[in-house]
């Protein structure tokens, strides 16, 4: 707890996509607030907050909405795609998953 506390970057995989641009998959989009690849795991979509935080403002959850919408390949939109918020694996840096509907 205590050295999570200390160090919680080092250990984070989605601070590392942006911080050490330990990027291995695909990659889609990336601006000041947000950046978008292939999620090592799922092999979908996912937006990520560069900010380490469990506490993202409206302004933060706005921008990985839009940027999910808008800059990943228009066929991954509408029927079979829908965008997944919930955080399940690291639930204190925001990410979100663009995600079949099917799975
Ligand atoms: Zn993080
Ligand atoms: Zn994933």
């Amino acid at each position: 707890m205590t050295e999570q506390k200390t160090h919680p970057r080092s250990n984070c995989p989605l601070c590392r996509l942006y911080e050490q641009r330990e990027i291995s998959t695909r990659f889609y989009y990336e601006n000041a607030l947000v950046i978008i690849v292939d999620c090592l795991t799922c092999s979908i979509p996912m937006v990520v907050l560069k900010r380490h935080t469990d506490n993202p403002s409206r302004e933060d959850i706005k921008e990985m909405y839009w940027a999910l919408l808008n800059k990943v390949p228009k066929r991954m939109h509408g029927k079979g795609w829908q965008i997944d918020s919930s955080v399940r694996s690291i639930p204190d840096h925001p990410h979100f998953h663009l995600r079949p509907t099917g799975k």
